[in-house]
């Protein structure tokens, strides 16, 4: 069979095209605020102009969309996904099923030095219909692969930093490394950002200087924080081996452990022991919402982020939901990846039922956790954790991560601006993005239904403008089948 054609949008980007929005409802991002019957007027990958009624008299004929009824909305961003790194057809698929779903730009959450390297050289070979990479790390510090001492961790932050890294991404990590890698990243000037795997004092890596904390954690490292039993919360987990392998540096070891991690991450909950899962129960029953206040001051006086990647706990945790097996959308996904994702459900079954209701009690104190650290102003962003997490499809899995947001009780606003300006602004880059305003990219959403009003219509897409092209609802249909075709 042969493959169908590329997708591409229409007014192809270059110098010479121009894309008109005709009254259409831009809604302001800061506020809300909807201003009905205005025209965005985009020149190659720019906005330009943003006002009812322009009438284009100079450059090219551009190409108009009857906007009316539409709300336009900047592009969203899933601020923690993997895209790269995978076979070119898993990239390639999964680029173009973030677009299909609105997805103008990611934060890549794991790199390596040949993708930095591709970088650097422009020869990442994204497909035509991809959005932005805002940001790539080097490899994950992992203890004890390639950061098995304090030394080795500087070392490595060194290389990443020279390599063009623009950020350091913490995983797998002792207290000794973590610390270590932070006050040469910092002194580097680089950003710090990932896992604070329990043993790690939160509170001080947070005032040290930590970007942002992902997956509320993972495990039980903040509930440690919110615990009246914290001590032993703590204790009971300190002290664990990050991880199984020789305490030797073999030379094919990178590669060896990128195979073992792509195993882990598709559910890294089955591997719970069973005092692991007394621990998560005892740091549930004894969480305090005055503790949990207390941390999320802490993150609002050092400006470190929260990125709950809800939809990624969700999965591990409720894991054999069978709402994920019958998804529609694993269609998008080969039956190799559909059939490991089924194996890992399978495997979580096993768990007796009392560890699977802890697992669901933890989910509902995560969701309680990111309401309250919204309620504090804790600044959180929007992230799937795809690709290579069970039941994560990439692109569906960031509108599972609104709902999830709303279902924490998020307001539609906030959930939109965890996606759009808040993106900006953790990027340094409110001048080029996060809103939609003259200067900023041409990277927009366009929807059916007001976005403010309802999470669920963040979901009704009726259109993306990436790089200047606009994709209306035919092509990115056309791109969503086919990536199935493909599957
Ligand atoms: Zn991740």
């Amino acid at each position: 069979m042969t493959p169908p054609p590329p997708v591409t949008g229409q007014a192809a980007a270059g110098r010479d095209t121009a894309v008109l929005l005709k009254n259409a409802t831009v809604v302001d991002t800061r506020d809300g605020t909807l201003a009905p019957g205005t025209d965005v007027l985009i020149r190659a990958d720019r906005i330009v102009d943003v006002r009812p009624g322009i009438v284009v008299t100079d450059g090219p004929e551009p190409f108009t969309v009857d906007a009316r009824g539409k709300y336009v909305v900047p592009g969203y961003a899933d601020m923690h996904a993997h895209p790269l790194g995978q076979r070119p057809e898993e990239e390639a698929r999964d680029l173009e099923l973030l677009l299909a779903h609105g997805v103008t730009g990611f934060r890549q959450m794991s790199g390596s030095l040949a993708l930095l390297e591709k970088r650097a050289s422009g020869t990442l070979g994204l497909p035509a219909a991809s959005p932005e990479l805002l940001a790539l790390p080097g490899p994950l510090l992992l203890t004890p692969v390639n950061a098995a001492t304090g030394e080795q961790a500087v070392a490595a932050v060194r290389e990443q930093h020279a390599a063009g890294a623009d950020f350091i991404k913490a995983a797998m990590v002792t207290p000794e490394v973590f610390f270590a890698a932070q006050a040469e990243a910092l002194r580097l000037g680089l950003p710090i950002v990932g896992h604070l795997p329990v043993g790690i004092d939160v509170p001080k890596a947070s005032r040290i200087g930590m970007k942002s904390i992902e997956h509320l954690g993972p495990g039980v490292g903040l509930f440690a924080c919110c615990s009246t039993d914290g001590a032993h919360v703590h204790a009971n987990a300190a002290g664990q081996p990050a991880m199984k392998v020789p305490p030797f540096k073999l030379p094919f070891m990178e590669r060896v452990m990128e195979r073992v991690v792509k195993k882990l991450v598709i559910n890294p909950i089955n591997r719970t022991k069973p005092a692991d899962i007394e621990n998560l129960r005892l740091a549930v029953r004894t969480f305090d919402d005055d503790l949990a206040a207390e941390l999320a001051e802490r993150f609002v006086a050092d400006g470190t982020w929260q990125v709950p990647t809800l939809i990624r706990v969700k999965t591990q945790e409720l894991c054999d939901d069978p709402a994920f097996a019958n998804d529609p959308d694993l269609r998008y996904m080969g039956e190799a990846t559909v059939r490991s994702w089924k194996a890992a459900a399978r495997k979580f079954t096993a768990f007796p039922a009392e560890a699977r209701e802890t697992f669901r009690a933890v989910y509902r104190r995560q969701l309680e956790l990111t309401k309250l650290f919204d309620d504090a102003g804790v600044p959180m962003l929007v992230g799937s954790d795809c690709s290579g997490a069970a039941w994560v499809v990439p692109g569906a899995s960031l509108h599972h991560e609104f709902d999830e947001l709303a279902r924490a009780g998020l307001t539609p606003l906030r959930v939109l601006q965890m996606t759009t300006l808040r993106a900006a602004e953790f990027l340094d880059a409110t001048d080029t993005m996060g809103t939609v305003e003259p200067g900023r990219r041409a990277d927009l959403v366009l929807l059916d239904a007001d976005p403010v009003e309802r999470v669920e219509h963040l979901h009704r897409i009726a259109g993306v403008v990436r790089a200047g092209q606009h994709y209306g609802a035919a092509e990115l249909d056309a791109l969503k089948e086919r990536v199935a075709a493909r599957a």
